[in-house]
């Protein structure tokens, strides 16, 4: 009995008690705010939603699953709407958009931070900055703090902080049946595992609670650039250097065509460039001492390395990744940067058509690989890099081919694939969710699947199937 949006208007009795205990909005084809409501980040995702339930509080995420199960129809779960693939909107069945919940309370003498699912990253940094801490998350502000925390989270502060469910304390949830639970080391440990990696297959989290790590609030941080036909000689020097980094320092290379922002002088607009950007989590002195190699390397075009507030070095790449372009990523971890990574990437990298493709490679390590492999759902805590073959275009124009781009790239990689952040997949089918788990992991999950969630109510998502 999936209800088309028509008859969901004429159902009047289910409706009816939807909106008699509703505290958010309710937004339906038709009315002024639909479109808006129904976008979402990537631009080349446009599907219609029957139903679009805005929820305040935990309250109306309560009656939204109750009217889920009730109408049998299909649910889709959004924070910040950053999924790849689009699995936080659908056609025809319901949304259920947790954007208005935005509370986020600091205790800066316990250092530990609550915050709910509508949080933004920035959102976030700026209440945990203002008492000089931070929880380690994404690298670019607009992204969700939810989606992101329940597949792993990897950013700026990882190597010294660990992943963003490295600094979980606990996660409240409502389940499938439309019940409200608690989940951490000590209750419901089974589902906390769960819910750290295993992303929003086990129930919505409507809150988070976290530990608090010291930082900044300036930091030495910034990106270095070189052009592009260099790579393979930076990149062969960062990997020697890399390995002999402190944890307070993060890098991500980044292969594209040079930006036209203001800090970027106009004679390298449009030219490609590889970059290293990097973020030091420590002393500004220290970060100065550690960055010196790589900045000193070659003759670099441009260095913007400079203290500075994180919560500004934070949103360096917003300008990359706006709401509405259209985007298209294949992802892969690996173990090194050998000779052959190198080389391929810089190969492809070469032939990249639009001028808004920026495809980042992480380096991880530190931190992630001090937690145990088996400790969390999060796969690939022994992972070298993870790279992220983005194709961008601003409209359709052009998409499909620098989408094709994007999967040659990624398939000539295939020799040196380690593993998958599973944040980072398209819909690429089961196979692909259960190598980023593991097999191993994969069937746990599986069997914590069958307790929570045996019907498989929550399969927008990287879906662990029950059975
Ligand atoms: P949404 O689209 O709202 O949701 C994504 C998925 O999570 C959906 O399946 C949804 O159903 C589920 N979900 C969302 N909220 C809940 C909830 N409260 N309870 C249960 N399930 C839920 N990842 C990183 O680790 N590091 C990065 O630096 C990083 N940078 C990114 C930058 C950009 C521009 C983008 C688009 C993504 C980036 N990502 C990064 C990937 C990101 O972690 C995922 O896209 C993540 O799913 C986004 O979370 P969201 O809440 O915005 O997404």
């Amino acid at each position: 009995m999936n209800l088309t949006a028509t008859e969901l208007r004429l159902d009047s009795t289910f409706m009816n008690e939807l909106e008699a205990s509703f505290r958010g909005e309710l937004v339906t084809p038709g009315d002024p705010t639909y479109d808006e409501h129904r976008k979402i980040w990537n631009g080349a995702i446009s599907r219609t939603p029957a139903l679009i339930a805005r929820c305040a509080g935990v309250a109306d995420v309560l009656a939204a699953v109750r009217f889920a199960r009730k109408t049998e129809m299909t649910v889709a779960v959004r924070s910040g709407g950053h999924s790849f693939p689009g699995q936080s909107v659908c056609d025809e069945g319901m949304v259920i958009d947790l954007g208005l919940m935005k509370g986020v309370r600091v205790d800066p003498q316990a250092r530990t931070a609550r915050a709910q699912a509508g949080v933004l990253l920035g959102e976030l940094d700026r209440e945990t900055q203002a008492f000089g801490l931070a929880i380690p998350a994404g690298i670019v502000t607009h992204t969700g703090l939810a989606g992101l925390t329940l597949g792993g989270g990897i950013g700026w502060l990882m190597r010294k902080y660990g992943l963003t469910i490295d600094q979980l304390l606990s996660v409240d949830v409502v389940t499938a049946d439309g019940e409200f639970v608690r989940a951490s080391e000590d209750e419901n440990a089974d589902l906390f595992w769960g819910v750290r990696g295993g992303g929003g297959n086990f129930g919505i989290v409507t809150e988070f609670e976290f530990r608090l790590n010291p930082l900044g609030p300036t930091a030495f941080a910034g990106a270095v650039f070189w052009p592009m036909e260099e790579s393979p000689k930076v990149l062969r020097f960062y990997r020697e250097w890399i390995a002999e980094v402190p944890d307070e320092l993060t890098t991500i290379v980044v292969h594209r065509k040079a930006p036209p922002l203001s800090v970027v002088p106009p004679e390298l607009h449009g030219k490609p460039v590889v970059v290293v950007a990097c973020c030091y989590a420590g002393p500004v002195e220290d970060g100065e001492k550690v960055l010196r190699p790589i900045r000193k390397f070659g003759t670099p075009v441009l260095d913007v390395c400079a203290p500075k507030p994180f919560v500004n070095h934070q949103a360096m790449f917003d300008p990359s990744f706006p709401r509405g372009w259209w985007y298209y990523f294949r992802s892969c971890d690996v173990a090194e940067l050998t000779d052959g990574v190198i080389d391929t990437t810089v190969d492809h990298a070469l032939r990249m058509k639009s001028p808004l493709t920026a495809f980042p490679i992480f380096h991880l390590g530190g931190a992630i690989g001090r937690v145990g492999e088996d400790e969390t759902a999060f796969s690939g805590r022994g992972a070298g890099h993870t790279i992220n073959v983005n194709a961008t275009t601003s409209t359709s124009e052009g998409f499909d081919e620098e989408r094709e781009w994007s999967r040659s790239l990624w398939s000539a990689l295939k020799p040196y694939h380690q593993s998958v952040y599973v944040n980072f997949l398209m819909e690429e089918g089961e196979e692909r969710v259960r190598e980023a788990y593991g097999a191993q992991k994969y069937d746990r999950l599986k069997a914590l699947k069958r307790k929570y969630d045996p019907d498989n109510f929550f399969r927008l998502n990287q879906n662990i199937p029950p059975d």
